[in-house]
């Protein structure tokens, strides 16, 4: 790989090295998609101790220490550290996680867990298959780097991590939230890089990259409704708790809560580039509702409107007992998928299930909490973030950094709540368009051109020489 940000001068390094690397990651990325670790929510999935012995096999050396898990039967996690020179110096962790989301298969266009490379119509090849997007494009190329450095004698002033974790797709319980509450300090670091960013927007001259910096929290709930139970030939006057989950479900779809502007919004609305109209209408609190009520575009809408508001989508519905169609049902489950913004934590999400549904609704049903986890956010302005400048700046020099709020969850939340600064990275080619590229994650045909590859497996070893070397 190349050599320009080294900074201890170590190796040097030859063009046949770059190619080597970005091999790897493609071969190893591969296998990862093809051990199909799909983690559909329950105890039982996922099975990521495959791809756990795949990479624990590729970065074990001496010199490595290996920490590793299996908190629940075929799900491993593990971390590998390259000891520091200075015991004082900052620690950075390159996370990946294992596991993905399933697939349908009829909407491929290719075998999800093919792991095939296949040249597209412009002439680029692509390694298709679920994960390779998220994240497994990551986690590979981060074990690359990690072992190529192992190979050529770096030593890094803090010590380097490499961490694999399982579960990241069901909210971790099986992985990061299970490293950090049984063996934090196995994972504890000053700086964590993981998924999501490399994209770039704006033209070429003023080009802009994305950077995860925060994310919306995460308060799933679970509302119980009870009613009382009786024959289905007989409704007139009955307490169905099915009927009244429906009220429940036509409240919180129909909740409008304020909109709540974060401290990044005017700066990611700016760098879309939008008419004057548009961006002052983007962010004024009193005119937005309004604007995201006209727009046309369906996933616009959904975007705006997630990254300004604490949202509710009730997504399962579920009667407790056997349900049966001659029976009123007594007792019925909705899970609440809720996203909140900074500053909403358990009472404030309590607090908004009370206005949507008001008082005779709320008082009669049960709340019972999934997830609460609270909106997270690391700052800019540390060393982590002028390397990753740095890093960029070498294939693109005219791109600046572009730090961005979102609004699913990963497992940085985890390590801010250790005190580590996290930020999702990676690097894309410029070929690639942001509003498409989206479409890739959990969708059908996910995909990642070589090139791609090629420059995030290059940034992860810049960043690291960097900050560490
Ligand atoms: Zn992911």
């Amino acid at each position: 790989m190349v050599s320009d940000t080294m900074c201890n001068g170590f190796e040097r390094e030859t063009a046949a090295m770059v190619s080597d690397v970005t091999q790897d990651t493609v071969e190893l990325l591969q296998t990862l998609i093809r051990n199909e670790c799909v983690n559909d929510g329950t105890a039982e999935s996922g099975h990521e101790t495959r791809n756990a012995d795949v990479l624990q096999t590729y970065v074990e050396r001496s010199g490595v220490d290996i920490e590793r898990w299996e908190p629940t039967p075929g799900r491993a996690s593990f971390v590998a550290r390259l000891p520091g020179t200075d015991p004082d110096a900052p620690s950075l962790c390159l996370m990946g996680h294992t596991d993905v989301v399933p697939v349908n298969v009829d909407g491929w266009s290719n075998d999800p867990f093919g792991g095939e490379l296949i040249r597209n119509a412009d002439g680029y090849d692509e390694v298709w298959g679920r994960g390779a997007v998220d994240m497994l494009n990551l986690t590979s190329s981060m074990a690359v780097v990690f072992r190529s450095l192992v190979d050529r004698g770096f030593r890094p002033k803090g010590d380097l991590l490499y961490f694999a974790v399982a579960d990241e797709e069901a909210g971790s319980a099986h992985g990061a939230r299970w490293v950090a509450d049984e063996h934090p300090d196995a994972i504890r670091c000053d700086y964590v890089l993981t998924e999501n960013g490399g994209l770039h927007y704006g033209p070429e001259g003023h080009r802009t990259i994305s950077v995860n910096v925060g994310e919306k929290g995460v308060a799933w709930r679970r509302i119980r409704v009870r009613g009382t139970p009786g024959h289905g030939s007989m409704p007139f006057g009955s307490d169905n708790a099915l009927v009244t989950a429906a009220k429940v479900v036509s409240r919180l779809a129909d909740y409008r809560p304020p909109p709540r502007f974060h401290e990044l919004w005017r700066g990611q609305v700016e760098a879309l580039g939008f008419d004057d109209e548009m961006t002052a209408a983007l962010l004024d609190e009193d005119a937005i509702d309004d604007l995201l009520d006209d727009l046309p575009h369906a996933g616009a809408k959904g975007h705006f409107h997630a990254c300004t508001h604490t949202t509710f989508a009730p997504n399962v519905v579920s009667t407790v007992g056997r349900p049966k169609t001659n029976v009123i049902p007594d007792v019925v489950d909705l899970d609440i998928d809720i996203r909140t913004m900074p500053g909403d934590h358990t009472d404030e999400v309590a607090a908004h299930l009370r206005t949507a549904l008001g008082d005779d609704l709320y008082d009669r049903i049960e709340i019972e909490i999934l997830m609460d986890d609270p909106a997270s956010m690391s700052r800019i302005d540390t060393p982590l973030w002028d390397s990753l400048q740095r890093a960029i700046g070498v294939p693109f020099p005219d791109a600046r950094l572009n730090p961005q709020f979102i609004g699913g969850f990963t497992d940085s939340r985890v390590f801010r709540e250790l005190g580590a600064v996290a930020y999702g990275a990676g690097l894309f080619s410029p070929m690639i368009d942001p509003a498409d590229f989206g479409l890739r994650f959990h969708g059908h045909d996910e995909r990642i051109d070589v090139e791609s590859l090629r420059l995030t497996t290059e940034l992860w070893e810049r960043v690291v020489l960097d900050l560490l070397g």
